[in-house]
């Protein structure tokens, strides 16, 4: 099980004493703030702890709209702002014997014509930053096929700029489920590290069950089908996978696959 924690942005509910740790919008984190910095280490270490001291931590750092919006922050420059927090926060996951993982997007300049179609909302220093940040991060690349959740795309080509410039790439669906096969095969044709099903709020009614069974199929390789039982989807998972713990199975592990390469599966990613 891996455990994430949005460590730039994502705060709604961070008012009153601890104010100061962040942006005036109260949307990001105070960066260039040394207190920030160090309740964000004790946030991971504690979380890490609880996890068990798992391989991975995923750090968030999505959509940072408003950041550096504070006047420390806006004297220095964004990018090499940006660089050292991410920098910073992977290496303390380093020291813990983990490594650190992250959302793609701040990554992408969103002028970049390449990324039209694609999920981006960094600009071009944050963009330039890639060549700076440690390789031993794996970047999450979340693409939701925004617009058309019926979409059929065949090609991601934001996962093969991650992996051409060194870093382990994992591919993230949300509801399109038309695109998750599709999107599986493109990972594993591409030598990607693997498949990270988004679940997010919607776990209400049928979405939660068509969300799990679909990207399980996805992931194992095995064609997208809704007219299977939950319940039979997760005795398969038990039996390819040789657990009988089924939450232990669903949350993250390996599935073989036929010439013994492996996909990596997480239905979803623990948010806390
Ligand atoms: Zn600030």
């Amino acid at each position: 099980m891996t455990p994430t924690k949005w460590l730039a942005s994502h705060l709604k509910e961070w008012y009153g004493d601890y104010a100061p740790l962040f942006e005036p919008g109260g949307w990001c984190w105070c960066i260039s703030n040394p207190e920030a910095q160090r309740v964000l280490r004790e946030m991971i270490a504690e979380l890490h702890e609880n996890f068990g001291t798992p391989p991975f931590f995923h750090i968030g750092c999505d959509e940072a709209f408003g950041a550096q919006s504070c006047p420390a922050c806006a004297r220095v420059p964004f990018g090499d702002l940006a660089l050292k927090h991410f920098a910073g926060l992977a290496e303390f996951v380093r020291s813990r014997g983990a490594r650190a993982m992250m959302w793609h997007d701040m990554l992408l300049d969103k002028s970049d014509p390449r990324w039209k179609d694609f999920v981006k909302f960094g600009n071009e220093t944050t963009a330039a930053i890639l060549d700076l940040l440690p390789k031993d991060i794996v970047i999450c690349d979340w693409q939701y096929s925004y617009g058309n959740m019926k979409e059929s795309r065949k090609n991601w080509p934001t996962m093969g700029y991650f992996k051409e410039k060194g870093f382990t790439v994992a591919g993230c669906p949300w509801m399109n489920y038309n695109a998750m096969k599709l999107m599986a095969d493109h990972l594993v044709a591409n030598g990607c590290f693997g498949f990270i099903e988004t679940t997010w709020h919607h776990l209400l009614g049928k979405d939660w069950e068509l969300m799990y069974m679909s990207s399980a199929h996805a992931a194992w390789g095995s064609p997208v089908s809704h007219g299977v039982s939950f319940q039979r989807s997760l005795r398969l998972v038990g039996t390819d996978m040789k657990v009988d713990n089924y939450l232990e199975a669903i949350s993250i592990t390996r599935s073989p696959l036929a010439g013994g390469r492996t996909r990596r599966s997480q239905c979803e990613v623990m948010r806390l």
